[in-house]
């Protein structure tokens, strides 16, 4: 075989984690699921969100943000003049929660992994947790564990990891679904994703 491309390595790095998911059996949730849920996007994004969990349609599609939580992020990306295929969409779990309950510390433990290898393929310049849960791991992964408040102070809030090895921003946000239930904070919202698209 012959040399690879970037892009080929890339996309055969993620075939590998969507093989791993596929037999993956490191939480439970793999036995209630119907298919897990990788990611979605370019392998080149400079923008990679990360949502919470698969719902029933992401449960039922095997794609991220593919329900009414998915049609208030497509229109935030468009009041923001980002194009959804140019952004990287992944999730803290790649398997459904029954019932769409809360996940669990150690099935978002067991399944983290998955996510770091996602971050460290396509190397975002910035990583976008999208609500509390999301916020709180990848926080604590680049150290900001410390200056970790509830989602509702450092929503839109950029901070900025810097080492010998990588500089990442990351910016936390409401989870999209929020809209949903509260109309009010779609103005939010859409203030937060000009900060985000600001950055890029
Ligand atoms: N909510 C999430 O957190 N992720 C999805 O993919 C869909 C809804
Ligand atoms: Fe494995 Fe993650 Fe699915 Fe749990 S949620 S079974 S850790 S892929």
């Amino acid at each position: 075989m012959g040399f690879m491309s970037d892009r080929e390595r890339k996309e055969k790095s993620i075939e590998e984690i969507r093989s791993d998911v596929l037999a993956c059996k490191r939480c439970p949730l793999y036995q209630t699921r119907n298919l897990p849920v990788i990611g979605q996007g370019s392998l080149d994004a400079k923008i990679m969100f990360c949502g919470e969990a698969p719902g029933y349609w992401e449960d039922q599609k095997g794609l991220p943000f593919s329900g009414a939580a998915g049609r208030v992020l497509d229109e935030l990306l468009h009041s923001a003049g980002i194009k959804r295929e140019e952004v990287y969409i992944s999730n803290l779990l790649k398997c459904r929660p029954p019932q769409n309950r809360d996940p669990r510390p150690e099935e978002i433990s067991a399944c983290f992994p998955y996510l770091e290898r996602q971050i460290e393929i396509i190397k975002p310049k910035v990583i976008s947790p999208l609500g509390r849960y999301s916020m709180k791991y990848i926080l604590e992964k680049y150290g900001f564990k410390d200056q970790i408040e509830s989602i509702s102070k450092i929503h839109g809030r950029v901070f900025q990891s810097h080492n010998l090895f990588e500089n990442i921003i990351i910016i936390p946000l409401y989870h999209p679904a929020v809209v949903t239930y509260n109309a009010n904070m779609r103005e939010t919202l859409i203030a937060d994703f000009k900060v985000l698209a600001s950055l890029v």
